[in-house]
């Protein structure tokens, strides 16, 4: 961690600001500390693998002493629930030191000790494209002039790569998961500041840190939900002389009314806007944000969807802010020239043996029926069949958009992933 994430950091328990306990074990060098102990009035908190551990919870506690007792990769191996099976950790560990691991190893070399689900996937299903649309268009109007972004709950960086160049100063990445954040650093989103930390807890920042605070896809997985909203609220409360009014959003909620897969404990619309007090937040159905996106855009966050239309929706999405440039219509970015990481044809893309020299075709199938269930809706923008030219396949691989494939990467036929991210 860079030590100039201490002025953002506070202890969850006692509010006080941490300092790193020189008398203890601690490896540094210049302005990063890798390894070391932070102590506040109440506590003492592990920084392990340059991520602080902001929560008291088992592996947390025998990571801290491990870190005590100078052994910073048994404190990390804690950290990875990995402390109890040492053939999968001494695999991770040779994993880690490797140049050429990517992301897809380390989390088939964690096996069932770690939840990857169709993470090869994630950058082209429904749920990512609209949590994407939505972050560059509330993210993108309220850290124009500057400011910081989080993503709690944030687990292996998917949106937080979305926040990168929108982010003046690197976004946050908090995660109860610290195997999750950690891949973050290194494959998903590099550069942001990985933070470990309880999301059922109070958060470990300080008031008006951030200018934009998000949370996608897990906020129905919070037993606390009046203490994290009311949390996210005092994240963005900005207090000094030039403030600028931020925004605070949770995308991709279940809902009460409806059933969904992995459905967690969702409240009803209403019960969501209950949670923000005396802020009036909007709440989006996703299927017409999806339908906006899919659409070529502009995402519509002025639109006002009726308690009908709310009711029937499967996921919600809340926007909170006083910025008056959040709820308008928003043009969708432009489909990427040039990779952030590499360009690569859409995994859900089958190769079809080949017949033609010049142009390679591909059949979409879904990894599963429970994958095709849940995530189906990506056949409104994915063909069921496609004929990309090799010479474009060529050119794509070298990092450029040829005229013949342009359209590929608008419709997600070719996604742009992380560097050795393995699809
Ligand atoms: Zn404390």
């Amino acid at each position: 961690m860079h030590t100039s994430t201490f002025d953002i950091l506070r202890c969850p328990y006692c509010g006080g600001r941490l300092d790193l306990v020189t008398s203890s074990f601690n490896e540094t060098s210049g302005d990063d500390i890798h390894t070391g102990i932070l102590g506040c009035q109440c506590c003492v908190f592990p920084v392990i693998d340059g991520i602080p551990v902001m929560h008291l919870q088992p592996n947390a506690t025998v990571a801290r002493e491990l870190v005590e007792q100078r052994k910073p990769v048994e404190a990390r191996r804690a950290m990875f629930g990995l402390d109890e099976v040492p053939a999968i950790a001494e695999r991770v560990d040779g994993l880690i030191a490797s140049p050429d691991a990517t992301y897809r190893h380390i989390v088939e070399a964690f096996g069932e000790h770690l939840e990857g689900g169709y993470f090869l996937y994630r950058f082209a299903d429904p749920t990512f494209i609209v949590g994407h649309a939505l972050v560059r268009a509330v993210a993108g109007t309220v850290l124009r002039d500057g400011g910081r972004a989080v993503d709690i709950c944030g687990g292996s960086g998917h949106l937080t790569r979305s926040l990168m160049d929108l982010s003046p100063q690197p976004p946050v990445l908090a995660d109860l998961y610290f195997a999750k954040v950690w891949l973050a650093r290194r494959f998903t989103s590099p550069g942001c500041e990985p933070v470990c930390c309880d999301g059922n807890s109070p958060m470990p920042f300080a008031r008006g840190a951030f200018r934009y605070a998000m949370c996608s896809d897990a906020f129905m997985y919070i037993w606390t939900k009046r203490q994290f909203v009311l949390d996210m609220l005092r994240l963005i409360d900005d207090r000094s002389k030039n403030a600028r009014p931020g925004a605070a959003m949770i995308s991709h909620t279940h809902n009460q009314c409806t059933w969904t897969p992995s459905h967690g404990q969702p409240l009803t619309p209403d019960g969501y806007r209950n949670l923000f007090e005396n802020e009036q937040p909007h709440v989006f159905g996703e299927s017409g944000l999806f339908a906006d996106v899919v659409r070529g855009g502009p995402l519509d966050l002025s639109r006002v969807d009726s308690e009908k239309t709310l009711e029937a929706e499967q996921a919600l999405a809340i926007v909170a802010s006083r910025h008056p440039g959040v709820f308008a219509p928003h043009p969708l970015d432009q489909p990427p020239t040039r990779p952030v990481g590499e360009f690569v044809v859409n995994p859900l893309y089958v190769a079809e043996p080949p017949h033609d020299a010049d142009v390679a075709r591909y059949r979409l199938r879904f990894p599963s029926e429970d994958y095709e269930q849940e995530y189906g809706a990506c056949r409104e923008y994915l063909p069921p069949e496609v004929a990309i030219a090799r010479a474009d396949l060529q050119a794509l691989a070298a990092g450029r958009v040829p005229p013949g494939a342009a359209d590929m990467v608008r419709r997600r036929v070719v996604v742009d992933i992380p560097l050795r991210y393995g699809v």
